[in-house]
């Protein structure tokens, strides 16, 4: 049977989609107004919060700061959010950056040395850190203290410098790529897990309210099943179906409305957009439906490697459409069945165009 497949992938599109879990410029004013600011309002990862209670809990009483915390999982589950709750239940200032921010070693030595004591450095994405940068935080979070050279050639000498005693909180979406000596220098890690429709109904009820319009239950489940499991994806959701209730319904956001607003933004029952859908079929039409090899995959749909490793199959993997095979990716037939192509037909193209 012959199947014919739409897909020129358009950069613009893979770029700007609106179920791109990564923060983007457009998230800014909602983000800050909807991210709880106490653990109580934190939806979900129940075991996360029931241990970092007590861990919050026990420091205060001893009247010493938190260890070191790491928080590893996807982008826009809540990493940051966390970082500025453990903040303010420990009642401490917290200073945001991001390991591409610290180029130098220098930089992070400034940072360092300008903490007061108990505040917490929060550093997302936290793998991307230099060697030569990350080098420095070893004694700083062991010890408190850094090592500086003064000096150049042969009358530099080091000098111990005492800092600030803080706590560090690493974000990273790959803890994988953490080096051993940084990883084991945490005390607390903690994994962010998917979150289940429920809980994103929650969150999206949470958010309506605060941004003052109405949602309905069933409104709520609608986009938290397309929304991956993320909350920021959920949020971002949320604000395209305010728009379509004000202008084609009655201002609430029902399960009717929240339908008519998905079918617009071309997003699945599953969550799938265009771009995941088109991947999906390259893979099919061009591959046998797999195993392709990550570089070769990216070339074909003018996609680059990291992205398709961070952004797209996360979700594609954790749903049973794609598996990832020493050989290669493949397509399962779950995936087949949802494209509505027939499984092992003869669905490949010989020549890429
Ligand atoms: P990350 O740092 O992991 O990329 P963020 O902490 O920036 O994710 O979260 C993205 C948005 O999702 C936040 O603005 C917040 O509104 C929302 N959010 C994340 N986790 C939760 C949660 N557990 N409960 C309610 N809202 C959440």
């Amino acid at each position: 049977m012959a199947i014919d497949f739409d897909f020129e992938l358009d950069s613009y599109e893979a770029e700007n989609r609106i179920i791109d879990a990564e923060y983007s410029e457009n998230d800014v004013d909602t983000e800050i107004t909807l991210r709880p600011k106490v653990l109580d309002d934190y939806i979900g990862q129940t075991k996360v919060k029931e241990n970092l209670k007590v861990y919050i809990e026990a420091a205060k009483q001893r009247g010493e700061m938190l260890d070191h915390v790491l928080l590893y999982g996807p982008p826009g589950l809540g990493k940051t959010t966390l970082a500025g709750i453990i903040a303010n239940e420990m009642n401490v200032n917290i200073r945001i950056t991001s390991g591409p921010a610290i180029e130098k070693p220098g930089d992070l030595v400034a940072l360092l040395t300008n903490l007061s004591d108990n505040d917490i450095l929060f550093i997302d994405e936290i793998h991307r850190l230099a060697r030569t940068v990350e080098e420095i935080l070893y004694p700083a979070m062991e010890d408190y203290e850094i090592d500086i050279i003064i000096g150049k050639g042969p009358s530099a000498r080091s000098l111990r410098m005492k800092l600030p005693k803080f706590t560090l909180i690493g974000a990273t979406t790959r803890a994988g790529q953490l080096s051993t000596p940084l990883r084991d220098r945490f005390g607390v890690l903690f994994k962010l897990e998917l979150y289940s429709t429920d809980e994103l109904a929650t969150i999206v009820e949470r958010s309506a309210r605060i941004l003052g319009f109405d949602i309905d239950r069933g409104g709520a489940l609608q986009i938290a099943s397309c929304s991956r499991g993320t909350p920021r994806i959920a949020n971002r959701l949320l604000k395209r179906a305010r728009d379509f209730a004000q202008v084609k319904g009655t201002g609430v956001i029902d399960s009717k409305i929240a339908k008519i607003a998905l079918e617009a933004l071309e997003i699945d029952q599953l969550g799938l957009d265009n771009v995941d859908r088109r991947m999906l079929e390259a893979i099919i039409k061009f591959y046998g439906g797999g195993p392709v090899g990550l570089d070769t995959l990216a070339a074909t749909i003018g996609e680059e490697a990291i992205t398709i490793e961070d952004v797209y199959e996360p979700y594609l993997m954790q749903i049973g459409f794609l598996s990832r095979t020493p050989r290669g990716r493949c397509v399962t037939k779950l995936a087949y069945d949802h494209l509505g192509i027939p499984f092992g037909g003869n669905n490949t193209q010989t020549s890429i165009i």
